[in-house]
């Protein structure tokens, strides 16, 4: 199924210097598949896959996979925060105000920052978070009929 060369998820993890474990790399494996999951929706996708995991090892797990790069967090203001696989990329959010669903959207200009700071006060800035708001076609339908 994996194509040759490419990194197994057990490879991924030793490369970057983490102990693998079943648990581990279910976890990995339901973020990528996912989409924006939260931290709940990640326990269960790992339960399923390796049976029973305390929520306390899902958070250090998710912590040290964040931490190693090879998941990204992000917390939209009000909302849990929310964990994917898709990451380097300096790619932004969009997350809808009434229900809360994020979808992603490419960097405007293709690398961090993608804007420039009118006045920078002396710091080396590499990036700037950017999240759109607004509504999803669901929720704009449902408020316009
Ligand atoms: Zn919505
Ligand atoms: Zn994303």
């Amino acid at each position: 199924m994996t194509a040759p060369g490419t990194p197994t998820t057990a490879e991924e993890l030793r490369g970057v210097g983490l102990r693998v474990t079943a648990a581990r790399v279910a976890m990995l494996e339901t973020v990528r598949d996912g989409d924006h999951l939260d931290v709940e929706a990640i326990a269960s996708g790992v339960r399923d896959r390796v049976g029973h995991v305390s929520l306390q090892a899902v958070y250090e797990a998710l912590h040290a996979l964040t931490a190693a790069g090879l998941v990204r967090r992000i917390e939209p203001a009000g909302s849990p925060a929310r964990f994917e696989g898709r990451v380097g990329d300096n790619h932004h959010h969009v997350v809808c105000r009434s229900c809360g669903v994020v979808a992603d959207i490419d960097c405007a200009v293709g690398q961090a920052p993608c804007l420039t700071a009118s006045d920078g006060h002396g710091f080396a800035i590499d990036e700037a978070e950017v999240i759109y708001w607004g509504l999803c076609p669901a929720c704009s339908t449902a408020r316009s009929s």
